[in-house]
């Protein structure tokens, strides 16, 4: 059977199933939620060791950004699905006195879920957790960039969920093209800005609804006021994590000119401290996902002037934690989301510059801000559109299921994480319902109701 046949005999089950109106039952949801927690824990190991062997990532950081992020999501969701799932109720208006207003959260149906290989074991689950939690059957795509880690959600699903609930079909683009054909009841892409062009495009053939989850250049912003031995330690935690393929990593570095001295030497410290004298060396530094993503990031290396690193290994795929000074907005490296370990460094004395500059460019998935005056932060949290971020710190706003994790504009359509993934995958029917109980005549033509109508719905 070729994969064109196959998949569209994976989706038509995954549809007849859904129909079957088991999904819709919540503790049929709660006991999927709670197979897939018990078979994450047994994986776990292989997990590690895949990702070891796909990114070089070490236990540590791969407990923190995809395992315990992912048990940490199932917990919270299994404790409130109940909750969620209720129907909501809403007021009632003057004009509808008598009736009630509910919202039943209802599942969309199958969701087409395409993860890439950054964080590919988190990116691929988390979602799974919203589609399922809400009550959809789903299909997963993860990235053929991680093979080890694609193979163990493949084996993972295919030993815990029949096929027609929740289904891998591993491959690359041809696959994910063809995925795309299918009339599923939702897409959840995470990826590249131009591939979720392809995506929303895919999708308008079967007025399919979209979250996308893209990336985009994440300015950090370091006032003049900022704690800045603590800033550096954040900084560089949130840049060299994963050897900086994180689609929030701060992408560039923008330092008040009065600052921006004392800040490097302490970010030199800060590396130092986390990877050792020499992280080509350090068994635990994260590797460049492919050589072509390699020899894209090595030419950034000529960019400006290196104040500290630069040195790489091209066998193994490693480009030391790399500053880049003497940066300007022509050069190369300002162009499109770095995604690497190698950061530029520009400065400024204005911060009305500041909010011109990011303000000038495609709205970012997220901006990050060190400073301690509550002027500054109100101006730049107010001014400066763009997905979400932190004051003082990196990354942490997307480890809490409580915040809505997303991007906006040219960063993404959508948000997920905790309630908001719940709510994500799930279809909000408005009901309203009316009482017989009394008919209000007034709305009806040729009553005199119009003084009353007015009445009530004035402006
Ligand atoms: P990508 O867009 O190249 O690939 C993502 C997925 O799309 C993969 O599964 C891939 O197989 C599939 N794909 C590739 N070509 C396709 C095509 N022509 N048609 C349909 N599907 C196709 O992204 P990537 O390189 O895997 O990941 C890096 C990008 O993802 C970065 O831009 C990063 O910022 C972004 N990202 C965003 C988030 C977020 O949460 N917003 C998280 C991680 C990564």
């Amino acid at each position: 059977m070729n994969l064109n046949n196959s998949i569209e005999d994976l989706v038509s089950a995954q549809r007849r199933f859904f129909k079957s109106g088991t999904t819709r039952d919540i503790h049929y949801r709660v006991t999927q939620l709670k197979k897939l927690r018990s078979a994450l824990i047994a994986k776990e190991a292989e997990v590690i060791q895949a990702l070891r062997t796909d990114l070089n990532k070490s236990e540590q950081e791969s407990f923190t950004t995809e395992i315990g992020i992912v048990y940490k999501e199932l917990s919270y969701v299994i404790r409130n699905i109940h909750q969620w799932a209720k129907p909501r109720k809403v007021k009632t208006a003057l004009t509808h006195i008598g009736s009630r207003g509910r919202i039943l959260p209802e599942p969309y149906g199958t969701v087409l879920i395409i993860a890439p290989w950054n964080y590919p074991w988190q990116l691929a689950i988390s979602p799974l957790i919203g589609a399922m939690a809400a009550g959809n059957t789903a299909v997963i795509k993860p990235s053929e960039l991680t093979p080890a880690v694609s193979a163990v959600i493949s084996a993972l699903i295919k030993d815990t969920f029949p096929e027609s609930y929740a289904a891998v079909v591993e491959g690359g683009p041809d696959t994910s093209t063809c995925l795309l054909q299918q009339p599923v009841d939702y897409i959840f892409f995470t990826g590249s800005t131009r591939i979720g062009k392809i995506v929303m495009q895919a999708a308008s053939q079967h007025l399919t609804p979209v979250t996308l989850e893209l990336g985009g250049k994440s300015p950090c912003i370091v006032h003049r006021d900022a704690s800045l031995k603590l800033t550096a330690k954040r900084i560089v935690f949130g840049k060299f994590t994963n050897a900086g393929q994180t689609c929030v990593a701060p992408d560039y570095l923008l330092v008040h000119e009065s600052v921006k001295e004392p800040l490097l030497q302490y970010m030199k410290e800060a590396i130092t401290e986390f990877y050792g004298e020499s992280p080509l060396k350090n068994p635990d530094y994260g590797r460049i996902v492919s050589e072509k993503h390699f020899l894209r990031l090595s030419h950034f290396l000529d960019n400006g002037s290196v104040r500290h690193g630069g040195n790489y290994d091209e066998s193994n795929l490693l480009i030391e934690p790399t500053l880049l000074d003497d940066i300007t907005w022509d050069m190369p490296v300002m162009e499109d989301e770095i995604f690497g370990p190698i950061f530029p460094i520009l400065t400024y004395n204005d911060l009305n510059e500041v909010i011109a500059t990011v303000n000038a460019r495609p709205k970012p998935l997220a901006l990050y801000l060190f400073t301690n005056d509550a002027g500054v932060q109100k101006q730049i949290m107010s001014e400066i559109s763009f997905g979400g971020g932190c004051i003082n710190d990196t990354l942490m706003h997307l480890a809490t299921p409580y915040l809505p994790f997303g991007g906006v504009g040219a960063s993404g359509m959508g948000a997920y994480h905790g309630k908001h993934s719940f709510d994500t995958f799930s279809h909000m029917k408005s009901i309203l319902h009316q009482t017989n109980k009394f008919d209000f005549s007034f709305r009806y033509p040729g009553k005199d109701g119009l003084k009353l109508l007015r009445k009530l719905m004035k402006p």
